[in-house]
């Protein structure tokens, strides 16, 4: 079996497309959908991942709207501008990119930012909303997957998922998400006793990991969906996901690309989650 490719460029691609179309609708009413980024220290990949949101963000008629800081900023001075934020009726949505420098407290960050305004969908309001399956804004990357299971037609109800990762932006996101499609889900970490087991016995796997090629292509049950979410930068500038592609892609029947398949997506759900707030 050859897996068909889930294209997150694509897929992505009409997402922005709709995005640019609803923008349009919130200008002709008076509204300029605007994102807050806050971008603390120079990490040099939050820097990366900053500017490709920005430039997608400019791109569909969004205003982006920088603040970036120096590493010494302290919690106070976050808290601060995320409370200025807050109350600035010309911001619809705001993004403190992520990690922040280990001085500050970034659960107190997250949980200052208007549930409201919260894109990322990080804040507790928003992931509670989620269990309770009554939704405001999705975390951009579980919600990326969720739309390239749909694009491919993988049917989830009553299949077994199997999420392999369980934080709190990605894995348990995901795993809610698949909940509420009503698959059966198991979620892996590193504590798992078998996880060659636990994929053998998957329909569908996400693997969410950070390490790079984890999951062997020979564990993937024939026929199953596989969305690989992981980054991985190899010694040699490579870039691969948490899963063995080449040998998985020969026994999947659908399957994401590392790069070009998660990644493009979890822009483009911010800017659809961002639209949402400015049409709110
Ligand atoms: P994370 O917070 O580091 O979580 C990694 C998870 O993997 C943890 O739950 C960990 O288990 C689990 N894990 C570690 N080693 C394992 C093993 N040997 N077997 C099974 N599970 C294991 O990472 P994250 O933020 O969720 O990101 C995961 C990956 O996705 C990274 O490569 C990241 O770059 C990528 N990512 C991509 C996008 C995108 O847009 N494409 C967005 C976000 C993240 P424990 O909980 O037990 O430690």
């Amino acid at each position: 079996m050859s897996a068909a490719i889930l294209d997150g460029k694509a897929c992505a691609a009409a997402l922005l497309h709709a995005v640019t179309a609803r923008v349009e609708t919130a200008q002709a009413r008076g509204i300029q959908p605007c994102l807050a980024v806050v971008l603390v220290g120079d990490d040099p990949a939050s820097q990366v991942y900053v500017r490709s949101k920005e430039k997608r963000a400019a791109e569909a008629g969004i205003t982006a709207r920088d603040h970036r800081l120096p590493a010494t900023t302290t919690t106070a001075d976050l808290l601060a501008l995320v409370r200025g934020l807050n109350a600035d009726p010309s911001v619809h949505g705001i993004l403190v990119q992520l990690p922040l420098p280990n001085a500050v407290d970034s659960d107190a960050v997250l949980l200052a930012i208007d549930p409201a305004k919260d894109v990322d969908g990080f804040h507790p309001d928003n992931l509670g909303r989620l269990v309770l399956g009554k939704p405001r804004f999705v975390a951009c990357t579980p919600q990326g997957c969720m739309r390239l299971l749909a694009l491919g037609g993988i049917e989830l109800a009553g299949r077994r998922a199997l999420v392999v990762g369980r934080s709190t932006i990605v894995g348990k996101p995901m795993a809610q998400l698949l909940v509420h499609a009503h698959a059966t889900v198991t979620i892996a970490h590193s504590r798992t006793v078998d996880l060659a087991g636990e994929v053998a016995r998957a329909d569908i796997v996400v693997a969410a990991i950070g390490r790079p090629e984890h999951i062997r292509g020979a564990w993937i049950k024939p026929g199953a969906a596989v969305i690989d979410v992981g980054m991985n930068r190899l010694a040699d500038g490579k870039l691969v996901g948490d899963v063995e592609y080449t040998a998985a892609a020969e026994r999947a029947a659908a399957i994401t690309p590392v790069p070009g398949g998660v990644g493009p997506m979890t822009i483009a759900c911010l800017l659809s989650n961002l639209v949402d707030a400015a049409l709110a």
